[in-house]
C-alpha cells in the first residue's frame, strides 16, 4: 500500500481508529485516532513482557512518529506513558496533553523508567556480550520528552488538532488520571462525532482520589476491561483490616513488611496508617517508607491537594496540611539507612518496592522478615505468576531470595480491597448508561477471560456493537 493511502485513507477526509497496544492484553496502551490527515495517539505506553516481544512492540510504531500531530495521555502509569521518550527520540515533536498531576508524576516516573532500563541493559550486556541490548531511552531522553507536555485541568475543553477538541474527566484511578471525551466537527451539516476513551478506570471509595466522573454520551467508546470478570473487596474495609494486622503483629513484637508500588499504593498506605494512629485503632509504631521513587511521588501528591476527594481535603485541614507525614513516619532514600532497618529490634511497619517483589529494596526486607513467625507480610497488590510476590501469596514453605533459600514462617495477610481498577460490577455501572448513545464499543486493556464476559454483559445491556480489536485493526467512524 502506498504510504499516503496507508496514512490518510483514500481521500484523507474520514475519521478512523487504529488499535496498536493493549489490544487483547493489558500492557503498552496506545491507540490512534485519525481526523482527516492528522493522527492523534491516545496514550503511548511501554510494553512490558518478554524481551523480544517488548522490543518489537516498543520500537515499531505503525504511524511514523514524525507524522503524528499530538498525543493525549490518560495517566502516568508506565504502561500508558512509558514509551513517550522513545516516541520523541524517534522524531515526534508535537504536544502531549495531560492533566497537571499526570505531568508531575510523569516527570518522576519516566526518569525512573529510564534509570531501570539503563541498569537492565548494563546487566544484560555484561552477561551476554555477544547479544547486546540498548535501553529504549536514557534519563536525558526522558527529560527531553517532558518539555512537550502541555497540561489542561479536568473539565476544560481544549483543541487537539483542527476540528477536534477534547476534555479530561477524573477517572479516579491514580492521581491525575483521566478519561477522555473527544469531539470531531464534521462538514456538510453532519452532527459532530463524539469519541470516548476510559483510560484506566478507578473505583468509588478509593482513598485520597475522587470517584470516577461519568463520561458524557458518545458515539464510539474505547473502554478498558482489566477486571471485566472479577470482583474486588470493598476499599472502605481496608483501614480496619490494616489496623488489625498492625495490632496483632505489634503484640507479637514483630514487624509488618508491605511490598507496594511506589506511586499510589504507598501513599494510600501512609494515608491509612496516619489515620489508624490518630484514631488509636492500633498502637503507634514507626513507619518506614523505603523507596526513593515513593519519596518523589509523595512530593507530587503533596503538590496537588486540589484534586483530592472531600475526605482527604478535610483530613488535610485537621492534620495541619500534611496527610503523608507524621512524627512516626520516616522516608528513606539512602542505602545505608535502608540497611540499618534490618538491625532494628522494635516493632515497625516497612513499606518498600517493588510491588511484585521482583527487584529492589523489598528483597532485603523480605529475606530478613520471612523466617520470623512474629512478623507479617501484607500483600496489597496483584502478584503475577512466577513472581516472588505470588510465591508468598501461595505460602510456599521456602522462598528463594538472592539465590539462597529462606523459610517462610511469617504470617502472610492478603488485603484485596486496594485495587485501583474498577471491577466487573463497577465497569457495568459506568458503561451501561452509555449503551443508548454508543454505536460501537471497543474493549481494550484486558485478557480473554476478562473482556469476553464483559462484552457479553454489554451486549445484553443494549450496546449495538461490541468488539475486542487486535493490534493493527482499523475502523472507520461515520
Ligand atoms: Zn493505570
Amino acid at each position: 500500500m502506498e504510504l499516503f493511502s496507508f496514512l490518510f485513507g483514500k481521500d484523507g477526509k474520514e475519521v478512523e481508529l487504529l488499535f496498536h497496544g493493549a489490544a487483547r492484553q493489558v500492557t503498552g496502551s496506545m491507540h490512534y485516532l485519525r481526523v482527516g490527515e492528522r493522527w492523534i495517539a491516545l496514550d503511548c505506553g511501554l510494553y512490558q513482557g518478554h524481551r523480544r516481544e517488548a522490543e518489537e512492540a516498543n520500537r515499531r510504531f505503525p504511524i511514523p512518529p514524525k507524522e503524528l500531530t499530538a498525543v493525549v495521555l490518560s495517566h502516568a502509569h508506565i504502561d500508558h506513558s512509558g514509551n513517550l521518550p522513545y516516541l520523541v527520540k524517534q522524531g515526534f515533536s508535537g504536544p502531549i496533553y495531560c492533566t497537571p498531576a499526570t505531568r508531575d508524576l510523569s516527570a518522576v516516573m519516566l526518569q525512573d523508567a529510564a534509570h531501570i532500563q539503563e541498569e537492565d541493559a548494563a546487566y544484560w550486556n555484561k552477561k551476554h556480550p555477544g547479544d547486546p541490548i540498548e535501553p529504549y531511552y536514557t534519563q536525558e531522553d526522558a527529560l527531553a520528552a517532558l518539555s512537550y507536555f502541555v497540561t489542561v485541568p479536568y473539565d476544560r475543553t481544549f483543541p487537539v488538532v483542527p476540528r477536534t477538541s477534547c476534555q479530561f474527566h477524573d477517572a479516579g484511578h491514580i492521581l491525575g488520571s483521566a478519561s477522555l471525551s473527544l469531539t470531531v466537527d464534521r462538514n456538510n451539516g453532519l452532527s459532530p462525532l463524539r469519541i470516548g476513551f476510559t483510560g484506566d478506570l478507578g473505583r468509588r471509595g478509593l482513598p485520597i482520589l475522587r470517584d470516577p466522573a461519568p463520561l458524557p454520551e458518545c458515539d464510539y467508546l474505547i473502554s478498558e476491561s482489566t477486571y471485566g470478570n472479577r470482583r474486588h473487596d470493598n476499599p472502605n474495609d481496608m483501614k480496619t483490616k490494616l489496623a488489625e494486622v498492625v495490632t496483632r503483629t505489634v503484640a507479637r513484637g514483630g514487624r509488618v513488611v508491605i511490598p507496594a508500588f511506589s506511586v499510589g499504593r504507598t501513599q494510600t498506605l501512609v494515608y491509612y496508617l496516619r489515620q489508624i494512629f490518630e484514631e488509636k485503632l492500633a498502637p503507634q509504631v514507626d513507619v518506614f517508607v523505603d523507596s526513593p521513587l515513593a519519596v518523589s511521588a509523595t512530593e507530587v501528591f503533596k503538590m496537588h491537594p486540589e484534586i483530592f476527594d472531600r475526605e482527604a481535603q478535610s483530613l488535610r485541614q485537621s492534620y495541619g496540611g500534611s496527610l503523608f507525614e507524621c512524627a512516626h513516619c520516616n522516608y528513606i532514600t539512602d542505602v545505608s539507612s535502608s540497611k540499618a532497618l534490618n538491625d532494628r529490634k522494635e516493632p515497625c511497619v516497612v513499606i518498600s518496592a517493588s510491588g511484585m517483589c521482583e527487584a529492589g529494596r523489598i528483597l532485603h526486607h523480605l529475606k530478613n522478615a520471612a523466617p520470623d513467625p512474629r512478623n507479617t507480610i501484607v500483600i496489597v497488590g496483584f502478584m503475577a505468576v512466577h513472581t516472588l510476590g505470588r510465591r508468598i501469596v501461595d505460602r510456599e514453605p521456602e522462598l528463594r531470595i538472592f539465590g539462597k533459600m529462606y523459610p517462610l514462617e511469617a504470617e502472610v495477610k492478603t488485603l484485596n480491597g486496594f485495587s485501583s481498577h474498577a471491577d466487573a460490577g463497577e465497569l457495568d455501572e459506568y458503561l451501561f448508561p452509555l449503551a443508548k448513545s454508543v454505536k460501537h464499543l471497543f474493549l481494550v486493556h484486558g485478557e480473554t477471560g476478562q473482556y469476553e464476559p464483559l462484552a457479553a454483559r454489554c451486549r445484553e445491556a443494549g450496546f449495538a456493537q461490541v468488539t475486542y480489536p487486535e493490534r493493527g485493526d482499523r475502523f472507520s467512524l461515520e
